[in-house]
């Protein structure tokens, strides 16, 4: 194996108490990320090495998993002033006019300052090739690392998806519908190392079978980003129809949601999740005002994380692009949000009000019901590969 990956840890490096469980799961993520490759994984406190044949496709892998802030392909060679010149004029690319020399030297023995070695090894560059120095504004910018173990040497440094390992922080339910922002959302609580599991509310035969299979398919999607995520499915047809069947029209989505809310909560608790995450946005539609959200919410204490609430909705549309989920959230399936729509949904709901209609049927045990049914979906792979 004759390349070298060396990934520079991300935000990890500053929380010293937790760095060893941070630097640990990292490693896991990158191990089930490259599962199957044929690599050598050594890790330091502050590096991880990938010893590797393919090093390009397995960078491209590795932009994607949270903890990493950025990658590089290195090159190791001995502590030698002429070994790493002969290196160096090897990878700078010769279609290129300018560079300069950065040296860090991680290890504080090596008897040449950092300062006086790029001065050196320029020097050296300069007077065999036709590279010309240029500080300020390079065309390669030539990384040399002086470790006790050998010198590192490299011309690029690609940047990594930054965050916290997937893992680090605790479990959290995030509310997946097919829309746009619950995916966003859910990638944003990956990046801060929240280890994720989802839940979607499905309302058959209002909803369709493609409905449930976007939902999947975005869940697979965000199982690239180091996400292990398991799919939990809430058959809430019945919670819905008893609302359509009891509650005044206008009514309907607030009480809707705070079902949805109730039973998230409720399962939540149930797998260990501390929080819940969803894809709301203050303001997008009538559901998400501030009086909206104050009635929705206060059916449970459990704290809501709403990672869009403040971006504009062209602002989740440019992540969604980036991270992949945005073609799928657009297919045209119906939502259970989206059946049962009353044509003026009440913008200031009252709380009192909604506990007076909540009184005109059983819900709780249609809760009970529906978290008693709950079809849960681990394995992506095998199953669901030809989905959409
Ligand atoms: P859009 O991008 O169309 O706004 P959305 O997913 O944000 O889609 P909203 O109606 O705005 O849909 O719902 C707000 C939030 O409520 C969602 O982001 C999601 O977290 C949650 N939610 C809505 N419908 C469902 C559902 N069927 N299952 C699970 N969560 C849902
Ligand atoms: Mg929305």
């Amino acid at each position: 194996m004759s390349e070298l990956i060396m990934i520079k840890y991300g935000e990890l490096t500053t929380k010293k108490a937790n760095r060893k469980i941070f630097i640990n799961t990292l490693t896991q993520n990158v191990e089930k990320a490259l599962k199957g490759e044929n690599v050598q994984i050594t890790k330091d406190s502050v590096r991880m090495f990938i010893k590797c044949q393919n090093a390009k496709s397995i960078a491209s892998k590795l932009q994607k998993i949270f903890g990493i802030h950025s990658i590089v392909i290195a090159y190791k060679v001995n502590n030698t002033i002429n070994d790493v010149l002969n290196k160096a004029l090897q990878i700078m690319d010769k279609n290129k006019q300018t560079f300069k020399v950065i040296t860090k030297r991680a290890d504080k023995n090596y008897p040449v300052h950092s300062m006086e070695y790029s001065r050196k090894l320029g020097g050296l560059i300069l007077k065999n090739s036709n590279f010309k120095v240029d500080v300020h504004n390079p065309d390669i910018t030539l990384t040399v690392e002086i470790r006790t173990e050998g010198t590192f040497i490299y011309t690029n440094e690609i940047k990594g998806a930054g965050g916290y390992p997937v893992g680090v922080a605790g479990k959290g339910l995030l509310m997946l519908s097919g829309g746009i922002d619950s995916p966003v959302a859910g990638y944003l609580t990956l990046k801060r190392g929240v280890n994720t599991e989802a839940l979607y509310f499905e309302s058959p035969p209002h909803t369709s079978l493609e409905a449930k299979n976007k939902v999947i398919s975005l869940t697979k999607i965000l199982n690239e980003y180091s996400g292990k995520i398991k799919l939990h499915i809430v058959p809430f047809t019945k919670i819905q129809e008893a609302i359509f069947k009891n509650c005044p029209d206008i009514y309907m989505i607030t009480i809707m949601r705070r079902m949805m809310y109730r039973i998230a909560a409720l399962y939540a608790e149930k797998i260990g999740a501390k929080i819940l995450i969803n894809g709301e946005s203050i303001g997008q539609v009538a559901s998400q005002t501030l009086d909206s959200m104050v009635c929705i919410n206060s059916v449970t204490n459990m704290p809501v994380i709403r990672p869009v609430a403040c971006f504009d909705k062209l602002e989740i549309i440019d992540i969604a692009k980036k991270i992949n989920t945005y073609e799928t959230s657009i297919l045209p399936y119906e939502d259970c949000c989206t059946i049962f729509v009353p044509k003026h949904p009440v913008i200031k709901p009252q709380l009192n009000k909604c506990i007076e209609y909540e009184k005109n049927f059983d819900y709780q045990s249609l809760i009970n019901e529906a978290i008693n049914n709950i079809e849960t979906i681990t394995n992506f792979e095998e199953n669901f590969d030809d989905l959409l």
